[in-house]
């Protein structure tokens, strides 16, 4: 209902010229917007996960809402810089990518090219060095794949009962379990990998066929070269996505993760928390680690007060309709979620321009005030 209401509002907000007000104010000239994306789904990869895949159509309609907007597009470093020295240009955004799929190459980057805008991509290592499909996400693609079949038997797998495909919740229990026990059974890649290909066989799937359609897997490193000649910014996102809460081992995942990448030049000092996941301990190891920002999956625009190591992010989904998309580049939908202006903003329908305006200014130059 509130996702409704907010649309609505925005749309009258569109047409009535506030989203321009906004995008053009000095509050939003001093801030810039990091865009999030996982995966651009090269076959089916959206339907069965679309918070993490979206479709081509719909990031080329992204991207042509930026160019048609006057958006600038920088590259992450530039903006982050920029913005400390107080020379940010109107309207700034940098688009970042996760995790480095071989998704990234043959669907996202032709799409980015051809607007010219730049993007960093953090990339996670180990299935790049090792070319396999990503095994939780694999297992989940498969079940998923069988989902409107009756449940089979899980005994092979270690399960006491059948196994029930039909939910979003009863795959997952089952991945899970999945996970835990190749953890406990300490398997490697390897390993991990056969067990990928026993479930395929027991649900009747072909693996040798997801293996060679490169679904679910990562650039490897001839593909991330060949990116990084083509000037796409590759940074750090962990080895094996991961975060662990021991020191030594944190901080193993960044070192191992920048001697994978260390054939692209000794850029990589900018970082992204795997699953947007962090603690207040990690600051430090990564100040130690020489790492100059890090971002977050918390929504908002950074600004010169937010903490480099917390940057906020919008991760992007098909869930966000054009709209939305754009009350974000404005900066608008970020005033929205401060939650005491909400009620001034929203009920964008009962009141006249004029009056939203009024409250809008008030609004802007209380929260510019703060920095
Ligand atoms: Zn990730």
């Amino acid at each position: 209902m509130l996702r409704h209401l907010r649309r609505a509002a925005f749309q009258l907000q569109q047409s009535s010229g506030i989203f321009r007000w906004v995008a053009d104010s000095t509050w939003r000239n001093n801030r810039l917007l990091i865009l999030c994306y996982h995966g651009i789904s090269r076959i089916d990869e959206h339907l069965w996960r679309p918070g993490l895949y979206m479709q081509p159509e719909i990031f080329r309609q992204r991207l042509q809402i930026l160019q048609e907007g006057k958006y600038n597009v920088l590259p992450l470093g530039e903006g982050l810089r920029r913005l400390r020295a107080g020379h940010l240009p109107p309207r700034s955004v940098a688009i970042t990518f996760d995790d480095g799929g071989y998704d990234f190459y043959e669907a996202a980057f032709p799409i980015l090219k051809s607007y010219g805008f730049p993007v960093t991509v953090y990339q996670t290592t180990y299935y790049s060095d090792y070319q396999k499909p990503v095994f939780n996400l694999v297992c989940s693609y498969m079940l998923w794949q069988r989902r409107n079949h009756p449940p089979r038997s899980g005994k092979e797998f270690g399960f006491s009962e059948p196994l029930d495909l039909s939910t979003e919740s009863s795959r997952a229990r089952i991945v899970r379990k999945l996970i835990l026990d190749a953890e406990a059974s300490n398997l490697n890649g390897a390993q991990k990998d056969d067990l990928a290909g026993r479930l395929a066989k027991h649900l009747d799937i072909r693996y040798d066929e997801i293996v060679s359609s490169r679904i679910l897997q990562l650039m490897n490193p001839f593909e991330r070269a060949q990116l990084a000649g083509a000037r796409v910014d590759f940074q750090l996102h962990t080895h094996r996505h991961r975060t662990p809460i021991d020191e030594n081992l944190f901080r193993k995942e960044i070192q191992d993760n920048r001697q994978s990448m260390r054939p692209l030049g000794d850029t990589a000092i900018h970082f992204c928390y795997p699953s947007g996941i962090y603690r207040p301990e990690f600051l430090g190891w990564l100040r130690e680690e020489r790492i100059v920002s890090a971002t977050t999956c918390d929504p908002g625009l950074v600004s010169k007060r937010s903490n480099p190591l917390l940057l906020p992010r919008l991760v992007d989904t098909a869930a966000h309709s054009a709209v939305e998309f754009e009350a974000w580049l404005t900066g608008l939908a970020s005033l929205l979620r401060i939650r005491r202006h909400a009620p001034q903003i929203l009920p964008a329908a009962a009141g006249s321009t004029s009056q939203i305006k009024s409250h809008l200014r008030s609004v802007v130059e209380e929260e510019a005030r703060k920095g």
